[in-house]
């Protein structure tokens, strides 16, 4: 059998006329028509040449047809390889090089610029509406037995947000998609009644992983949406029972005034992941609608890792406790740090990774022989075990000597009046090595740079407090609500010069 299909086939077997995706404004798709259309997607690639192991790269909208051509492409015993809409022809390159697909599948628009750099791979097309070269295809052939997969064989190759530096591709198993998917289902309750809003983009491992294959294997219904769509979100909301979102779902969400407790009154989860979420959102969020957000962390080599609750308290400011079957511990020069003291979060289980691709020493660097994985993430964990992410290890500044974790300060700049948020970096500093900047996203023109600095004087010891703000509109985020620290040190590396 194929480990990853039979796995998602199973709640909708003998449901097949059951709907599986309600598309507003558009027709429904039911489970058998999704699975049908995956099998035409998979007879397409294997008479385009694909064989099993192949990676098949996909920089495509969000339609059903691209999620038919995830299905389609594991059924065929490939490699599914999502790449960010956002990328560029240059960005898409590395990753061509890097991965060598055999097909490279891209909106028609975009078709002769990916051919340039495709070098080998063959390249077909999908585009908004689901058409294209690809389409065509998979329109000639009913019907396809999945090519048989065991548990250790990769299903996907997700390369990372890039955040921090250059992705790297994460190569996921048959057995690290399912088991996470099987733990998250049941951890918060999804089965067949649910109708969850699913808005989030499918090139990364929260829309693609944790909302598809858990709806999949729950049996329930997901309201389809291309992309965050306030409206549309709030539209589907009465009749909806779940959200997955990234922060900046639930503070765009909070700006208008038609969230309100009625309209989520059928609502019996909203989660949230993929970046930090402000316990001031998670308060307002309480207060508007009764619901108390649930929050999760994971990464892309990992799936899921931790997460609050179903029934117990969901605590603000933290990301819960590991999942079952999965370990979690937080180390500090080789050793576990005691209770509430910050280390670098390690994980352990089913989820995680099976290494990068073709980075055999960076994959040794992180991932230890005994299975241990060093996120990168530094954390703290309470009496009772919830984790909470306190920043990202190449976040922290060292300035003078001293260790600065960035969220310290921008929690407290955040809470001024007239700032709507921050970003705390370290620039090179000709004295501390590096200084510590606040870049200031403010709602309040007349704020002025002096005003933020006096206003922590008293409430940050004197090497925690920046010695430039910087004021702007907003923040760069990336699509899935991630600041783009990078991008900020870079602009800034020579304020101190
Ligand atoms: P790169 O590894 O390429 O620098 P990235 O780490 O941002 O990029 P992802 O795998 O998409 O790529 O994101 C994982 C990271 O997202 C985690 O390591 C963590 O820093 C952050 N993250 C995810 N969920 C949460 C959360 N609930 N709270 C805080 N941070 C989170
Ligand atoms: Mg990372």
């Amino acid at each position: 059998e194929n480990h990853l299909i039979s796995a998602l086939r199973t709640a909708s077997t003998g449901r097949e006329g059951d709907v599986f995706a309600i598309i507003p404004g558009g027709e429904n798709v039911s489970f058998g028509a999704l699975f049908a259309g995956a099998e035409r997607m998979a007879s397409a690639l294997v008479a385009l040449g694909v064989q099993p192991g192949d990676r098949i790269m996909v920089q495509v909208d969000k339609t059903i047809e691209a999620i038919q051509l995830y299905l389609g492409t594991v059924m065929s015993g490939a490699v599914f390889l999502p790449l960010n809409t956002a990328y560029t022809g240059a960005e898409v390159a590395y990753f061509v090089d890097d991965a060598s697909p055999a097909l490279i599948v891209c909106d028609p628009a975009r078709q002769a610029e990916i051919r340039s750099i495709a070098g080998a791979a063959a390249v077909e097309t999908l585009d908004s509406a689901g058409q294209g070269t690809l389409r065509a295809r998979a329109n000639q052939q009913d019907g396809f037995e999945p090519v048989p997969r065991d548990s250790d064989d990769l299903a996907a190759i997700l390369y990372t947000s890039g955040t921090t530096g250059r992705s790297k591709g994460a190569m996921l198993s048959h057995d690290n998609l399912v088991s996470n998917s099987e733990v998250l289902c049941d951890y918060w309750r999804f089965t067949s009644e649910d109708v969850l809003i699913h808005a989030l983009p499918i090139f990364h491992t929260h829309g693609l992983f944790v909302a598809t294959n858990v709806a999949l294997l729950a049996g329930a219904q997901v309201v389809f949406l291309p992309g965050f769509d306030g409206d549309a979100i709030l539209d589907a909301m009465p009749e909806a029972t779940a959200l997955m979102g990234v922060p900046t779902f639930y503070t765009r969400l909070l700006a208008d005034p038609r969230l309100t407790r009625e309209r989520a009154a059928k609502m019996r989860l909203f989660i949230s992941g993929s970046a930090p979420l402000l316990v001031d959102t998670h308060e307002q969020w309480e207060a508007r609608t009764g619901h108390r957000i649930l929050e999760r962390y994971g990464m892309t080599e990992t799936n899921m890792s931790t997460s609050n609750p179903y029934d117990g308290e969901r605590r603000a400011g933290t990301v819960g406790f590991p999942l079952p079957g999965v370990e979690a511990r937080i180390m500090n020069d080789g050793a576990p740090v005691p209770a509430r003291e910050i280390g670098v979060l390690e994980v352990r289980g089913p989820n995680v990774f099976q290494g990068y691709w073709q980075m055999p020493e960076k994959t040794a660097e992180e991932l230890r022989a005994d299975g241990w994985f060093i996120t990168g993430d530094l954390a703290r964990m309470d009496a009772e075990g919830y984790v909470a992410i306190v920043d990202r290890e190449k976040d922290l500044i060292i300035t003078g000597g001293f260790n600065v974790y960035p969220k310290e300060v921008e929690s407290l700049i955040d809470d001024l009046p007239g700032v709507l948020e921050s970003a705390v970096i370290g620039a090179p500093h000709p004295d501390f090595g590096e200084g510590v900047v606040a870049v200031v996203a403010c709602e309040d023109p007349k704020l002025e740079p002096d005003a933020v600095i006096s206003a922590l004087a008293d409430r940050l010891a004197r090497f925690k407090q920046p010695k430039r703000v910087i004021l702007t509109d907003a923040l760069p985020r990336n699509t899935m609500g991630k600041v783009q620290k990078k991008a900020l040190r870079e602009q800034y590396q020579g304020v101190f010069d």
